[in-house]
């Protein structure tokens, strides 16, 4: 699994470096990396230090672990679809570029939570960008997001290996489909033999043109779940209705990886409150970790917004030419169709923002909540960025992450959790804690050089100088797409 592509045998000379679980600044050190791993850490390392060595001059600076995301999607670019001879070059370009934004951004590990083995190997051969896990989709036909192909198609797709046989619907698969093949437990053993490191079900009754799908049965996902626990899968669940989290404590499901934004309709708003204050106690004692991806409403709502592209960090993140593109009208259908569903094609750019504000307002204010009940009640809190969540432009990779951390320290997260969150917790949620997640002598050498504190301020995030992936030190400009 671990690509040690092009190695390097570093030396960092004093730098000041944070752990995670500590929270606290050290003493100028040194820090020795020999092949992609660090061999060691100390006062006065000098000695150690050979010719051959890179040196990296880390006085002033801050040394912490990569980030690690644990919510992504890396097949396709953002807000493209179909293929326009035209743009292959474009595309081309956005596809070398993405895996150097994440790491732009300080992310040195993603999980891909939607990916398939073969697809997940060539992302690990880039020579720049972070290293990819994935989890194994396990669907049930016509549900989400199988619904989104054509009814044939998602029999034959490379994601439907795991695709269930659901009882509910025995008369709706082709005669070649084995239902023996597609049990709870030879779907969860394929996904192991494949080299998943979790697995993802769904429960989500559609949204847009799609409402009323199919979801699995509890006692369907429940089988899942204990198949994926002899093996030490996790299970991701997607939901971000009252109904998900209710199915996820019936479930016993790993993670939720979405924020609660739709409530339960038509109950008495204040029983409903209690509810969800309950809730938020319930999952925390039930040990599930939540993503609460408050980026993913926010993104829909910017793409609405005149002067995206105008930010900065954009630049860094999105080659050119296909923020070009995004800005064309070919580029704009997402916006379009969004606009004229939801608040009518006549109005102005500006009006149309407003009116998508005002729209997202509630489904914000909702996950905020919860996210705090959350946070108040003890529950943890896993940092997933679902980059993209959809076909929008406003979710790409790696400034979609660094705007995550700014929603998190909206609901009031403090930076150190925040830094936990996105380093150590998230190597235990992959079960890889003792290669990944903090600045320690054997551990892979993915790790960070910021000139500011960030433990102090989040926009530490934005001074990264150095993005060390396995090994290697990337200067951060080398990165941008700009
Ligand atoms: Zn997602």
């Amino acid at each position: 699994m671990i690509s040690p592509v092009s190695a390097q045998d570093l030396f960092i000379k004093q730098a000041q470096i944070i752990q995670p679980d500590q929270a606290q600044v050290s003493q100028p050190q040194d820090v020795v990396i020999r092949e992609g791993k660090i061999v060691a850490i100390g006062k006065n390392l000098q000695a150690m230090r050979r010719k051959s060595d890179r040196q990296i001059d880390a006085r002033g600076q801050f040394l912490i672990p990569g980030l690690i995301d644990t919510h992504v999607h890396l097949d396709g670019v953002p807000g493209y679809v179909g293929k326009r001879p035209e743009d292959a070059g474009m595309l081309q370009e956005a596809r070398l570029q993405m895996p150097r934004s994440y790491a732009y951004f300080g992310f040195t590990t993603v999980l891909d939570l939607t990916g398939d083995p073969s697809f997940i190997a060539q992302w690990n051969a880039q020579p720049a960008g972070p290293q990819a896990y994935f989890c194994a989709p396990v669907t049930i036909p016509n549900g989400y997001p199988a619904s989104w192909m054509d009814k044939d198609l998602q029999f034959q797709v490379e994601g439907t290996k795991y695709m269930l046989f659901d009882p509910a619907q025995p008369t709706v698969y082709p005669a070649n489909f084995k239902p023996e093949a597609h049990t709870p437990q030879a779907v969860v053993a394929a996904a192991k033999r494949d080299g998943a490191s979790c697995i993802k079900v769904f429960y989500e009754t559609g949204f847009g043109a799609k409402k009323n799908l199919p979801v699995p049965s509890q006692e369907l996902i429940q089988a899942v779940v204990a198949h994926a626990k002899k093996l030490q899968l996790p299970v991701y669940l997607h939901g971000n209705s009252q109904a998900a989290y209710e199915f996820a404590l019936k479930t016993g499901v790993t993670t939720l990886v979405h924020g609660m934004w739709h409530e339960t309709k038509q109950v008495d708003a204040d029983l409903n409150q209690q509810r969800l204050q309950a809730m938020a106690q319930e999952l925390a004692a039930a040990g599930i970790s939540i993503q609460p991806t408050i980026q993913v409403l926010y993104g829909e709502q910017e793409a609405m917004n005149p002067d995206f592209f105008k930010n900065p960090q954009v630049t860094h993140a999105i080659p050119q030419q296909l923020a070009g593109w995004y800005q064309s009208d070919a580029g704009q259908w997402m916006n379009k169709l969004l606009a004229e569903e939801l608040v009518g094609a006549t109005i102005s750019p500006a009006e149309r923002y407003q009116a998508f504000k005002k729209m997202y307002a509630k489904p914000l204010n909702t996950v905020r909540q919860m996210t705090q009940q959350l946070q108040k009640n003890g529950a943890k809190l896993l940092f997933g960025s679902d980059t993209p969540s959809g076909p929008f432009y406003t979710q790409f990779p790696g400034v979609n992450g660094r705007w995550e951390m700014d929603r998190w320290l909206e609901t009031g997260i403090s930076l150190p959790q925040l830094l936990r969150a996105m380093t150590i917790e998230n190597a235990r949620a992959l079960g890889r804690e003792k290669l990944l997640g903090s600045v320690e002598k054997g551990k892979q050498a993915d790790l960070l050089l910021l000139q500011q504190n960030p433990l102090n301020s989040v926009t530490a995030y934005d001074s990264i100088t150095q993005v060390i992936l396995r090994g290697k030190a990337h200067d951060r400009a080398s990165l941008s797409a700009h």
